[in-house]
């Protein structure tokens, strides 16, 4: 079971998504759980329905409109509700994604590139000297040159996605 169970979280894990421009926060978090995410707030339902078919991408909507336009061009969509942590279980239920934040394939949340880990002393005069005495591993985005750390914000994120696992169990 163990086996299977681990085929799927892979296979999810390759999983990209274009996420309509209604959910910026949406995308963020589905970039910082390592998942290839095109979003623009500025982003048409027809470029969103012609990114998703040029990327074989799964389209991530809250409006019924682009879902039924998107999945009558053949491209496979999720219509999800209106907050976050909904959208989240929407995903995990349909065994798109998996509730957790992996380090080594964290995409910044912002542009979407992956992030590099940096050693310390790289980035030691890009971050508060307050931050650089308190944290070892730091994560660099190479295109808008933003330095991430493993902080109070991280913390939150992942203590919000156990919380929604256990939902997900127990439900
Ligand atoms: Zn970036």
């Amino acid at each position: 079971m163990t086996f299977g169970w681990q085929l799927t979280r892979e296979d999810s894990r390759e999983e990209c998504f274009v996420v309509d421009a209604m959910l910026g926060r949406l995308a963020k978090w589905l970039r910082v759980m390592g998942y290839d995410t095109t979003y623009s707030p500025s982003m048409s339902d027809p470029e969103a329905i012609r990114e998703a078919k040029a990327r074989g991408a799964v389209l991530v909507t809250r409006d019924k409109g682009l879902a039924a336009k998107a999945r009558a061009e053949g491209v496979e969509t999720v219509l999800v509700g209106e907050d976050l942590e909904s959208q989240l279980k929407e995903l995990a239920d349909r065994g798109y994604i998996d509730l957790r934040i992996d380090l080594e394939r964290t995409r910044c949340p912002l542009c979407n590139a992956k992030l590099v880990r940096v050693e310390r002393v790289r980035v030691r005069r890009l971050i508060p000297e307050a931050v650089a005495n308190r944290y070892e591993d730091f994560w660099f985005c190479p295109r808008c040159r933003k330095v991430y750390w493993p902080g109070s914000h991280l913390r939150a994120m992942r203590a919000l996605l156990k919380r929604l696992r256990e939902q997900i169990k127990g439900g």
